[in-house]
């Protein structure tokens, strides 16, 4: 096919690091000369960064084809349709504003439900044009706070994204899986390891949310997994199993105690296990509850308090938190909080007082973990300072408005799916794609309806499904490199082969520039390498760093007519005679 002759490749390596780089991937495109940062987060692709980019793309769209059909929106999107989904607030900082000559809104797309939505809107209306699938390759823009590690986190990316349009959820769940296989494989050629962990459901209709995380050592995403079944989860998706329900018939009455001296949960527990001992075992941190007050901070405006229940030897996780109350956004309970709050007692507030429902004192929303279960019984505040009671008991002596999956996630928890094993262990990825039963929450605000069989108008049911295509490329560096460069897959690589001409004999040149057409001819890619003046040296450290999996040398070898043929991953290398250069090179390049 082509042959890129690196005396005239727009292409500059670097012997160093740049400043900025924290991980391998971001360090080596920039240093192999793939990449190029303009500004934080925004970057150029040069020559052989664009191929490597293009070929992830060819990929991706391979498979998409198969189940989807490809089209374009633009990146330069009016405010109406993200004002109509509440989007055009909601996104805050993150989105890119700006102005036409008219003074009109728009905004640099960083997703495009919308557009989606209302292009299915325009063109359908009845059950018999569904289910449709449509997906776009496509810039996106988002105003990151902190961007960082090169491609990973950027401000502007290149996204796949597709939307399925269904009439039913049984349609949905069929489109949700046609994406599902698809995405399986996509990533097996993209050539990284990966997991597929649950995630996060929406709080609008949907009900099934999986990510495709990339196993890397410094990703970005924690999950946690289990190794007696292989169940596999964000940490925001854990669910907590419920215990079963402890009958509380014979449990002793709770009694209100003072509790001098105990600013800490283990102060406290010392102190009732002496002054209040259980019968059967000696009160734990765990037997005690916390109450957490937070500020929920609605997209209406509203400002509403909510107290969190969990047991006192665990945290309350903020990720897990904010995910649960979506899209509320979580603010601080602070000093003049509490003062216009004086039935929260600070230090001791407990669930006797709490609650959204009558007979409650505070009338203040209470959420608890899902441990806190009918019949167990806890050490709490007594909303009274100085107090706590003992042996208050769940659906007895208080109840809540609900669970709520907020508290942390900790190694060696009861693992979710089969509670057997050493419990959860914890891992890290990097997040390559997500699939998401979006439901009906983009359908509803922008009114996409059809005729269902009965003449009956249906709102559409929506599956959301991405893939980081910039992202994979970074992703694809972090999983395939050494200490010398890159190691691209074959399907990835930005050309076959990497042919290096050396030393200053016309006739290895000579050979060389033949050699490269005729690989050319075969139909593979060459980069070749034919600088005059350019040391062995720095050829051979430039073509490790590169990365091109299969590296030719032409050289002094020639005299005895041999090429050597090294394999860039194993390091091995083999001498082949000239005359079979050719043939020998397609055969490795085509894995023959
Ligand atoms: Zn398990």
């Amino acid at each position: 096919m082509t042959v890129l002759r690196m005396s005239s490749l727009f292409l500059r390596t670097l012997r160093e690091d740049p400043a900025d780089a924290e991980v391998p991937s971001h360090k080596l495109l920039v240093r192999a000369g793939y990449i190029r940062r303009v500004s934080p987060g925004i970057y150029t692709w040069l020559p052989l960064g664009m191929r490597v980019l293009r070929n992830v793309e060819a990929i991706v769209r391979e498979e998409m084809d198969q189940i989807s059909q490809e089209l374009l929106f633009p990146a330069l999107l009016p405010r109406e349709p993200y004002e109509a989904t509440g989007r055009w607030t909601e996104y805050g900082d993150n989105i890119f504003r700006l102005k036409d000559r008219k003074g009109a809104d728009y905004l640099l797309g960083p997703t495009h439900e919308e557009l989606f939505t209302l292009a299915v809107k325009d063109a359908f209306s009845s059950y018999k044009d569904l289910p449709i699938s449509l997906y776009q390759i496509q810039t996106k823009y988002r105003d990151e706070a902190r961007p960082r590690a090169g491609l990973l986190r950027g401000r502007e990316f290149v996204m796949k994204d597709s939307y399925s349009f269904d009439v039913d959820e049984a349609g949905l769940a069929k489109s949700y899986d046609a994406h599902r296989d698809a995405y399986i494989k996509i990533f097996d050629r993209l050539g990284f390891h990966y997991v597929i962990v649950e995630a996060m459901a929406g709080a609008m209709g949907g009900s099934k949310s999986e990510e495709f995380l990339a196993t890397a050592a410094n990703g970005e995403d924690t999950y946690v997994r289990c190794a007696s079944c292989g169940y596999s989860a964000n940490v925001e998706a854990v669910k907590v199993p419920t215990p079963a329900a402890v009958d509380h018939s014979g449990m002793p009455a709770a009694q209100v105690i003072d509790t001098p001296g105990t600013p800490t949960i283990e102060t406290l527990v010392d102190f009732v296990n002496s002054a209040h001992p259980r019968g059967d075992r000696p009160w734990t941190a765990a037997d005690t509850l916390k109450n957490v007050v937070v500020l929920l901070e609605h997209p209406d405006g509203r400002r509403e308090p909510l107290v969190i229940g969990v047991p006192g030897d665990r945290e309350v996780d903020e990720k897990r938190l904010a995910a649960q109350v979506e899209p509320a956004a979580v603010a601080p309970f602070d000093e003049a909080e509490f003062a216009k709050h004086p039935g929260l007692v600070r230090g001791y507030i407990g669930p006797q007082a709490l609650g959204a429902g009558e007979g409650s004192a505070t009338g203040i929303r209470y959420l608890t973990d899902p441990r806190v279960s009918e019949g167990t019984a806890w050490v709490t505040g007594a909303n009274s300072p100085g107090q706590h009671v003992v042996g208050l008991v769940a659906g007895r002596d208080f109840t809540s408005d609900g669970t709520i999956e907020a508290a942390e996630v900790r190694v060696g928890d009861a693992c979710p799916s089969c509670g057997e094993g050493e419990g959860l262990e914890a891992a890290r990825g990097i997040e390559m794609g997500h699939i998401f039963q979006l439901g009906k929450k983009y359908a509803e605000a922008l009114d996409l309806k059809v005729l269902d069989e009965h003449g009956k108008l249906v709102t559409v049911v929506m599956g959301s499904y991405g893939i980081g295509v910039s992202r994979a490329v970074a992703c694809i560096a972090e999983g395939n490199h050494d200490e010398s460069g890159l190691v691209w897959p074959r399907e990835i690589s930005p050309a076959d082969v990497h042919l290096v001409a050396t030393g200053k004999d016309e006739a290895v040149f000579v050979a060389a520039e033949t050699l490269a057409r005729e690989l050319a001819a075969e139909g593979l890619d060459v980069i070749y390498d034919d600088r005059r003046g350019v040391s062995p040296g720095v050829k051979f450290k430039d073509s490790e760093l590169i990365g091109v999996p299969t590296i030719v040398v032409v050289g002094r070898g020639l005299a005895s007519g041999v090429v050597e043929v090294k394999d860039r991953r194993s390091g091995e290398r083999r001498e082949v005679a000239v005359a079979d250069a050719t043939a020998e090179v397609c055969r490795e390049v085509r894995g023959a």
